[in-house]
Formats: C-alpha cells, structure tokens, sequence
C-alpha cells in the first residue's frame, strides 16, 4: 500500500470560445489524484490574465461563481502535492510572473535535481527560492527583454517561447511544464520524460473551432470531450496558439534518454490511463498474472487492497486458478493518502480508509494483493484488520519489486532509513508485517507486464540506479551527504 505521496496533476486549453475555466476544472478533477493538497488555474482572455488557487481539493477552490468569472480563450491548471517546497498557500500553482507589460503563468509535475545551483545562476539569496517551480519561473522572468515603452504586445510574442529556449537546457531532474501567457499554451516534457504529459484535441463544432489540451494523463482528456492524439516525447516542448501548434528540441541530443517513471504503471496514473501507447489497467492485470507463476500458493481466495491492487488481484486470480473476492472495503470519500504526519497516525488512518468483509474473510487462507509497500506501517495495520476478521492464513502479494531507495522526482518519499525493503531482509519483513508468505513482482516480469517493447524507464526507487544525478543522503552508513552520479548508487 502506497503511502508515498503522489506527484502533481498538470493541465491546459487552448479553445477559444468554449469556457476554458470550466473545460481546466473538468480535467483537474480527473487529475485529483494526482495531487490533493492545493489547486488552481491560470485564465487568460488575451489581455488580461487572471490566477485563481488555493489550499484543498479542486471542488473546495472552485465553485460555480468563481469558474463563471474565469473568461477567456485559453488556460492552464495545477493540483499539487509538495515534493520540493513546502504545503502553503505560496506554494500553490500555477506560479505566475508579471514582466513589463506580460505575464506568464506556469505549472509544474516534477522535482528539479539542480535547484541550488540554477538559484545561484538566478542570484537568489538562499532561502529565498520557495519551490523548485519558482525558481524555474524566476529564470524565464529574468530572460525577458526589457520592457521598452514603444514595445507592443505582438513583440512579446516569442518570449515566452525565447525564454524556454534559453532556460531549459540548464534545468535539470524531472519536469512536465504547462505554462501560459496572454496569447498561448506551451507543453515541455524533460529530456528523460519521468513524469507523463499527452496531447488532445477538441474538434470543431457547428459552435466552435478546433482546440488542443494538454495533460498528464488521458482520462483529462476524455473527460472534456477531447481526442487523445499522443504523448508528448521526452525533451519536446510544443507550443500552441491561434496559428499553429509546433513542436521544437531544446534540449541537446545526448540528454534524450527516456525514463519514465515505472511507478506511474504501478500505482500513480490511473487504471483508464494510456502510457506508453498501452492503458495501465491492463498492465496492472498483467502483473498479477505474471505474479500468480512466480511462487504459487494454495489458497481460498484472492483480494486486492483498493484501489490500486485490485487490478492486479484480477490478474492473479485468473493466473493462478483461485476465485477473486472483496475482502476490504474502502471508503471512497477518503483521499488516496494519509494526512496524519506519525506512524501511528498513519496506521490509525487504515482503519479509516479500509474495513474487512467479515463473511468473505473467516477461516480462509487469502492472498492479498497490494501494489507496493514503502514505509510498512499501514500493509501491517491491514493484515492486523484481516487476522481479527479471522483469515486463516495471509499471503502478502506485491505487484512491484521491493521499494528501497527514495525518489528525488517527483514523489515524495521517505527517507531510506523508513523504506521497509531497505532496512529489513525478506524474512524480518515477513515477521514484521506478520503474513504467512510474502513475494513481490521481479523487475522482469515487472517490465514484461508493461509491455512496451523498446521503452525506457526509471527504476531508481527499486534498484538504485539513478538516471539524472542526485544529491542522496545516506543515513544508513552514517556517511554524509554524497553526490550520485547517474546510473550508480551510494553503497
Ligand atoms: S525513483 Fe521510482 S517513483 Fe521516482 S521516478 Fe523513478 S521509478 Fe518513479
């Protein structure tokens, strides 16, 4: 059971005509999960640019009245989880800078890994950058010419494009952009394209012209009524306006090296998603599957931990012969994670999300499967749940590799001296969490339930092996804080 707190949800319109405030609103609700904390949109009716966020959920910020005075042609909008930053008001996105006569709005899933020195290169005092989102928004402010007063708004039309163009080759670590100014919508996918950002198309009506979204994932799109036409690729920034949509590199060719994030398949995107030109459901349904021939079980019944392991409970059921089940039930008013800060807050906290199906449960041996465990604390208070229902016996089964690294991101993470898998051998973990067998997906047949032959992907948080360079503190040995250089791992 994930309690990592997910990345961000990103989002933007380019649709003259149509209500672009409602359109953004409709698609980061289909993003919720993606982000919890704050949400907020950015709408712009060519000349004036207004920003609307707050604190809570996407329906706690946004109601009729205020969505009903957000006009405009285009806009962008953020949900947000902080990874990098703290969970205030000042954090909430999108970030927007005024310059000279313009402004731009911009929006952000990921975590820069080169924060401190793109400050330095920003020359903001320590302390003043107050999320890595900021400080990419200082840069791109800091690159727009002066504002002349015989300058007009046609020339500032490439600056925002300009600006990128300029600042993106020095940025660094994990980053889906949507930004914004007065007259279009850009969509930027870094060079290893951790994070996922696809591109729709609303048709043109008897009422309105064609538009074009941007989002992190598909089901924005299908919520509002658009095409999915494809993802964005890793390093390409896209660019729409009135005219055209474009795409350009401003990345140079030896940074292109495709990663994204293999966890989004296990747990962050949503089963409806297409990645890597595959819907997840099935991927997920796969991995239990391929996880049923690993080390089979005598069973009476097998049952996911809602939500997120319930696909892959399908596919183990069907691989493995035993009848799938409910064994929990969530509540499906509660977010996807814990507020509670403690561990036992965070184990109370299961008891509020989850109960047991006494009647499906007693006296049987069941086998239980779960996406991933990070920190342990709540897979523990589950199969607490379950032996006081009565199972017989509790086979733990999880549909990824032991989670034993953190992620610098884009999700946050604990520490490593947190991570379960990191701190304690099979067994101790079997005695720990107090189940009668426990296995999890390998890497290969982790890769093989994607089914993406040829694609790229980050792996860092299961085998170590950072693709961009982090700054790791390694508590375990006691050494400090030490530089990884890509592709290895603090010992
Ligand atoms: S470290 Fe793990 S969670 Fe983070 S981007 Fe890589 S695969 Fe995803």
């Amino acid at each position: 059971m994930m309690d990592a707190k997910e990345a961000c949800g990103v989002f933007g319109v380019y649709a003259p005509g149509r209500p672009v405030a409602h359109l953004t609103f409709d698609g980061l609700y289909a993003l919720q999960h993606r982000g919890q904390e704050s949400a907020g949109m950015a709408v712009s009716d060519g000349d004036l640019i207004t920003v609307m966020k707050d604190m809570g959920l996407v329906t706690t910020v946004f109601d009729e009245r205020k969505l009903s005075g957000l006009r405009g042609h285009l806009a962008i909008g953020h949900t947000r989880y902080s990874t990098a930053g703290s969970s205030d008001w000042i954090n909430a996105q999108p970030v927007f800078r005024g310059v000279g006569r313009t402004g731009f709005g911009l929006a952000h899933n990921g975590n820069l890994t080169n924060t401190d020195a793109l400050a330095e290169q920003a020359n903001m005092l320590p302390g003043l950058v107050s999320s890595d989102s900021d400080l990419v928004a200082e840069l791109l402010g800091q690159q727009f010419p002066p504002d002349l007063p015989e300058r007009t708004r046609a020339e500032h039309a490439a600056d925002l494009e300009q600006a990128l163009i300029e600042v993106l080759p020095k940025v660094e670590g994990a980053f889906s952009f949507v930004l914004m100014d007065a007259d279009r919508i850009i969509g930027v996918r870094d060079p290893n394209g951790f994070r996922p950002l696809c591109l729709g198309r609303l048709d043109a009506t008897d009422e309105f012209d064609q538009g074009w979204v941007l989002a992190s994932e598909s089901p924005a799109l299908d919520v509002i009524g658009a095409t999915f036409i494809r993802e964005l690729e890793p390093g390409e920034m896209v660019i729409i306006d009135g005219k055209e949509i474009r795409s350009v590199r401003p990345f140079p060719n030896e940074r292109l090296d495709p990663r994204l994030c293999i966890f989004e398949f296990v747990y962050f995107a949503r089963p409806d998603t297409t990645l890597y030109g595959n819907e997840v459901h099935g991927a997920r349904r796969r991995m239990g599957q391929l996880l049923a021939t690993q080390r089979p079980v005598d069973g009476d019944l097998v049952m996911g931990v809602p939500e997120s392991g319930v696909p892959a409970a399908e596919g183990y059921a069907l691989g493995s012969g035993i009848p799938y089940g409910q064994g929990l039930v969530k509540n499906r008013y509660i977010g996807r994670t814990f507020i509670a800060p403690t561990q036992a807050e965070r184990a109370n906290g299961v008891r509020r999300k989850l109960n047991p199906l006494r009647e499906n449960i007693a006296g049987k041996r069941v086998i239980v499967v779960d996406d991933s465990i990070v920190r342990g604390t709540t897979t523990r208070a589950m199969v607490k749940m379950l032996r006081e229902a009565g199972a017989a016996e509790i086979h733990l089964r999880i549909s990824s590799p032991p989670f034993q690294w953190p992620c610098y991101y884009g999700i946050d993470t604990p520490d490593r001296t947190e991570l379960l898998a990191a701190i304690k051998t099979l067994d101790e973990i079997v005695e720990y969490l107090d189940v009668d067998s426990l296995e999890y997906l390998t890497l290969e047949h982790l890769v093989q339930a994607i089914d993406a032959p040829g694609a790229g992907f980050c792996d860092a948080c299961l085998t170590g092996n950072y693709p961009v360079p982090v700054q790791v503190k390694v508590e375990l040995t006691g050494r400090p804080t030490v530089t990884v250089a890509a592709g290895s791992a603090p010992a």
